[in-house]
């Protein structure tokens, strides 16, 4: 018997409802020519909340990058509104953005994006360089954690050449909490790792947001990594088609199938 004061089922008026760290709303994004339209974003409205690791699928082409893109503000929306943290972004001027961006968002892509003159460390601390901000004892307490964590503490001063695929990708991870931004943005953050590799970094992402309460989402095409995450998200041609919570793999491939034979 589990006698601890958490267990048992919690009181309505505690159970805390998921904080919104990105809303997108009827948010398109229409590439191309009025003669050639492209909706790569077709009347999309989703939340990513904090604390929690989404996942988000679709074949190819059907807006996940492009979704990445708006939220982190790097590419603008034709029409519709999105909010990060409090503030809506768009609308915002592109030096509102990138200071907003640079407070709020962390990214870890699949080709790791470490600035390869830099140590490991110096990629690491390069957010804070950018946006000016001095590291407190705190950050730095956290930043050793992380390293730790990451298992990086005697890579700090290689270069990112002479580091491995898997250990680069930490470097990109532990750069990206290390601000512990408002969300994290993964595009394919496997897709260049081996299984094994992969499988850390999963673990590593899935801790993040239980641990220490990141917002983290995900863009994979692999069912395996997908089912790390809390939540899954579908898009198909630049909408929302699917959402669910925890699936395990062979859940998320059949999906996946379905899919494609409707398409
Ligand atoms: P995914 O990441 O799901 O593979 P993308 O978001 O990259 O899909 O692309 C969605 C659609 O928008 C595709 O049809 C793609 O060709 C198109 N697209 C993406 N970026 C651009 C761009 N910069 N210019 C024109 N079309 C684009
Ligand atoms: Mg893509």
């Amino acid at each position: 018997m589990n006698n601890s004061p958490l267990s048992g089922p919690a009181p309505a008026i505690a159970t805390p409802r998921p904080t919104p760290a990105v809303t997108v709303r009827n948010v398109r994004r229409i590439y191309g020519d009025e003669a050639n339209p492209v909706h790569a974003l077709d009347d999309v409205s989703l939340n990513l909340n904090r604390r929690e690791f989404t996942a988000i699928m679709g074949p190819s082409g059907s807006g996940k990058s492009t979704l990445m893109n708006v939220i982190a503000g790097l590419d603008d929306v034709t029409s519709g509104q999105i909010t990060v943290g409090d503030t809506p972004i768009t609308g915002l001027t592109d030096t509102a953005r990138t200071l907003l961006r640079r407070h709020h968002i962390g990214f870890v892509f699949q080709s790791f994006n470490l600035v390869p003159t830099l140590t490991a460390d110096e990629n690491i601390r390069l957010p804070f360089v950018l946006a000016g901000r001095t590291i407190d004892a705190d950050t730095q307490a956290w930043i050793a954690h992380l390293v730790g964590s990451l298992g990086l503490r005697d890579r700090l001063d290689h270069l990112p050449s002479e580091l491995s695929g898997g250990q680069q990708q930490r470097v990109a991870i532990a750069r990206a909490l290390a601000t512990r931004p408002t969300i994290i943005l993964a595009d394919e953050p496997t897709g260049a790792l081996d299984t094994r590799t992969s499988r850390e970094v999963l673990s590593l992402l899935t801790t993040a947001a239980r641990e220490y309460g990141q917002g983290i989402a995900m863009v994979t095409h692999d069912p395996v990594a997908a089912s790390y995450a809390d939540r899954i998200l579908v898009l198909a041609d630049g909408r929302v088609v699917g959402e669910y919570g925890h699936l395990d793999p062979r859940q998320i491939s059949d999906l996946l199938i379905n899919l494609e034979v409707k398409a």
